[in-house]
């Protein structure tokens, strides 16, 4: 039997407009650029995925800027001819040649999972073994640098039952101020919703060992990623009556491997980008069962193609104590899809149709498609 190959590889950058600047330790957004891939095969089928950071560069060493240069430069000429069917021999094989570059194997490894998966007719979730739910449940982030706004904004959310479960990100200030910042929107929001932080690294630890205690008084629930080191991190776990989840420390599953040996943290924030694809990622949910160390299904503050491809891999996880975060779509003003996502009822509806079960409205994506590398600043 002959198997479709891949043809042809297209990337374009996409500048989206946010709700609202999101502020967070490392920088404020304003917008939101995806790196949008298409592979198209020798059957006809072509798969679609998605490259996004958070904040340009402030966040790691991909910008989406940068995941266009590699993909033409070197992932697609060395996938053209090979076929579309073997992905996980492909990524082997891209592995070889191009060292790290871990959102640009996600968005690459999510297009081909999209393309096999229309060609089957299954959903992506099928293509990793099968869901195990059908819908996941979604917090959002407050993060409007404004406590009564904060109120306002998570007020909202619990009336039109879009999310319950609230992260705040912090950092940027002093501890103190941080905390009664978070204080006052667990008071406001009481037992009606579960608040949690992310301090994205902006912590020493021994601001982290003063201020967790005191996070948790304040009904805190959860503490992501409160300093840089994976070595610190391991010191504060277990300390306090909090759990503390690693994020940025978990690079892949060799990161997590070393993480789970330390017992270095409760919770692992799941990232299909920073794991370097859709099966590493589900490599680090293998480690982290087996440790014993709960999940929790992270976002890149993704647009609708890397969120909903995430989406499918979080539905097949035998775990997912912590839900998710999968709001990235809901940050953007734009549309992009030809019928939007389910969120309803605090979750989202994993698609059930073949790929990952979306389509990209063409018409409208074109408009927001940036001319070049260089982004056009407001
Ligand atoms: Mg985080």
């Amino acid at each position: 039997m002959t198997h479709p190959t891949i043809e042809r590889i297209e990337t374009r950058l996409v500048d989206l407009p946010t709700i609202r600047p999101h502020k967070l330790s490392v920088a404020t957004m304003y917008g939101q650029t995806l790196m949008l891939v298409k592979v198209y095969c020798s059957d006809g089928v072509v798969g679609i995925g998605e490259g996004t950071t958070i904040a340009g560069m402030a966040y790691g060493p991909e910008s989406p800027e940068a995941m266009k240069v590699a993909i033409d430069t070197y992932f697609a000429p060395a996938m053209v001819g090979q076929d579309a069917t073997r992905i996980q021999t492909l990524m082997a094989h891209l592995g070889k040649l191009v060292r790290v570059n871990h959102f640009s194997k996600s968005a690459l490894e999510t297009a081909l999972l999209d393309a096999h998966g229309k060609r089957l007719g299954v959903p992506v979730s099928e293509l990793l073994g099968g869901r195990r739910r059908e819908r996941v449940p979604v917090a959002w982030t407050l993060a409007s640098g404004d406590t009564a706004k904060d109120i306002a904004e998570a007020e909202q959310m619990l009336e039109v039952r879009r999310h319950k479960v609230f992260k705040l990100k912090i950092g940027a200030k002093a501890p103190d101020v941080d905390i009664r910042h978070v204080a006052e929107i667990k008071k406001a929001l009481g037992e009606r919703a579960a608040v949690r932080v992310d301090v994205n690294m902006a912590w020493s630890e021994t601001q982290a060992a003063r201020a967790i205690p005191a996070l948790a008084d304040a009904g805190c629930e959860l503490v992501e990623q409160p300093v840089a080191s994976a070595a610190a991190l391991a010191r504060l776990v277990r300390r306090f009556p909090v759990a503390l989840m690693a994020d940025e420390v978990l690079q892949g599953p060799d990161s997590a491997f070393e993480i789970a040996k330390q017992q270095g943290a409760d919770v692992f924030a799941i990232k299909i980008e920073q794991s370097g694809g859709l099966f590493a990622a589900q490599r680090v949910a293998a480690i982290a069962d087996a440790a014993g160390i709960e999940l929790y299904g992270g976002t890149m503050l993704e647009g609708a193609f890397s969120t909903i491809a995430s989406a499918h891999l979080f539905a097949s996880f035998a775990n997912l104590q912590w839900g998710t975060e999968l709001f990235g779509p809901l940050l953007i003003t734009e549309e992009i899809l030809t019928k939007p996502l389910d969120y309803s009822d605090f979750e989202l509806t994993v698609p059930a149709g073949p790929g990952l079960g979306i389509e990209l409205d063409e018409a409208r994506v074109e408009r927001f498609t940036r001319n070049g590398l260089t982004k056009v600043t407001r």
